[in-house]
């Protein structure tokens, strides 16, 4: 059996990842293969932690007709949408799930309670965060780190739609280089923006690696749950 690297890990999943080809909404065979993968690390007994981010439901903030305050209420209304429906996704293949939010839903999701969030933990449940950190101006990127330093995670794991970080865009350069490594603060510097600004200060003053993978093979989740070195890690 293989052995896990890390104890606690917290997965960033974006909206768009569970759109799949339809690039919009909630695509289950999609979303079903990536709790597969969840599934299969979570077994091995990694405490998993998962933030999931609203575009593929939302995308409202740039609207020139709408209060930016407002737009973002809604977008931390769509990212409970996708955790409720991710947690019905694990559950139906057999995981221990607890959906919390940091916007009271009470009917709907348990608040979110650190230390309720450890018990999870420590029972082998799978926790999805849902309202990003509840404030607007933030993203769920923000909420990622800040649910990984909270916690104490031993790293941030970002999916994403490309398989690591380049030198340059990959989709304009053909000569573009993958880097295997970079710092944290690379990621301040503009030009290798894994993270938005605030959630890449987060990791970096609490020093929290992060690894930026594929979502493509959703396999890749449990790959990095396990430390293998796939994508790109950041790291001081
Ligand atoms: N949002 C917010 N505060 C947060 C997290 C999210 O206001 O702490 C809103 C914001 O409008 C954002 C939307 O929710 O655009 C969805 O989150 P995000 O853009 O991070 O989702 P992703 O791009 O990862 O799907």
């Amino acid at each position: 059996m293989p052995e896990n690297k890390y104890k606690r890990v917290i997965l960033k999943l974006s909206g768009e990842a569970l759109a799949g080809e339809q690039k919009t909404g909630f695509h289950l065979p999609t979303a079903t293969a990536i709790c597969e993968s969840i599934k299969k690390a979570a077994a091995l007994g990694v405490e998993i932690g998962i933030v999931v981010g609203g575009g593929n439901f939302w995308r409202g903030r740039s609207s020139q007709y709408m209060d930016t305050v407002r737009a973002d209420h809604i977008g931390m209304l769509a990212t409970a949408m996708n955790a409720i429906a991710l947690a019905d996704v694990l559950e139906s293949i057999g995981c221990e799930v607890r959906v919390q939010t940091t916007l009271p839903i009470t009917a709907i999701a348990e608040p979110y309670i650190w230390q309720k969030t450890l018990r999870h933990f420590a029972k082998g449940r799978i926790v999805i965060f849902g309202c990003g950190v509840g404030r607007p101006y933030y993203t769920t990127d923000s909420a990622a780190a800040l649910q990984a330093a909270e916690l104490s995670a031993d790293i941030l794991l970002k999916a994403t739609m490309v398989d690591g970080v380049y030198d340059k865009d990959p989709n304009v350069f053909d000569d573009a280089v993958k880097l295997k490594e970079i710092r944290h603060i690379d990621m301040l510097t503009g030009e290798l923006a894994v993270l938005d600004g605030t959630a890449a200060a987060m990791c970096r003053e609490r020093k929290i690696p992060i690894r930026v993978f594929n979502l493509q093979d959703p396999d890749n989740i449990y790959r990095a749950c396990l430390g293998e070195d796939i994508g790109t890690l950041v790291n001081d």
